[in-house]
């Protein structure tokens, strides 16, 4: 079996992070996901671009999307590195969708269907390792010791983005410019919808056996 060339579609909250983790370690494959190496760069100068803002901090935090040319640039680059890689955040809109295509091609497309209420209630209650960046949330995924990271003592906090107003933002932008991507996609010979309202481990069950499947 050769590298499997993977994209993960979904809303934001769908379960992306926790499934492409899986996907990286079971798989052997790289995962390029566009929110990490944005949020690693967020005060990166882009003024010399002629956009509405000098970084892209300013986007994220009100949940707008980064320009297409900061993006297109960070996914050339790390796809260029990669034999077998799960993509993760990206194309968001039919504008990355067909610069993807001239980049590479996709052996796998997974959609992780979830409903809007279940992904208002991801978000908001998500807390994140201030230092490790692992997840957690309120109610379904507590830690020992609250406020405190079970990996590595980190401070817990709520991502600026995840305050409800972002949230709202965010899912209405991937209403209007993401959903599209996820039609455009259906006619693709490795499109496979999954449902991503259930638990990780049944989730990852599915994404698994499509996986087989389709490489
Ligand atoms: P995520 O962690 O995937 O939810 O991404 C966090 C934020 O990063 C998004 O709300 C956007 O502001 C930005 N971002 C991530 N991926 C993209 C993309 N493909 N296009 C534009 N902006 C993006």
């Amino acid at each position: 079996m050769s590298d499997p060339h993977v994209l993960i579609l979904g809303a934001p909250g769908a379960g992306k992070g926790t499934q492409s983790a899986r996907i990286a370690d079971e798989f052997g494959v790289e995962h390029v996901t566009t929110g990490d190496a944005l949020r690693a760069n967020k005060d990166m100068d882009i003024s010399d671009m002629d956009f509405e803002y000098d970084t892209p901090r300013e986007y994220m935090e009100a949940g707008d999307l980064v320009p297409d040319a900061v993006v297109n640039a960070i996914v050339e680059e790390a796809l260029s590195s990669a034999d077998g890689y799960v993509l993760d955040g990206y194309p968001r809109n039919l504008e990355q969708a067909e610069e993807l295509e001239g980049m590479t091609e996709l052996d796998v497309v997974l959609h992780l269907d979830v409903s809007r209420d279940e992904l208002v209630d991801r978000l908001t209650g998500r807390r994140v390792c201030d230092d490790c960046g692992t997840n957690y949330h309120v109610e379904f995924d507590q830690p020992e010791t609250e406020g405190v990271c079970d990996e590595c003592g980190g401070d817990l906090v709520q991502r600026e983005d995840d305050q409800p107003e972002s949230v709202k933002n965010r899912l209405d932008v991937f209403d209007e410019n993401t959903q599209p991507v996820i039609d455009h996609y259906g006619d693709h010979d490795g499109f496979v919808s999954i449902d991503g309202d259930r638990a990780p481990d049944a989730v990852w069950a599915d994404v698994r056996d499509a996986i087989d499947a389709h490489n």
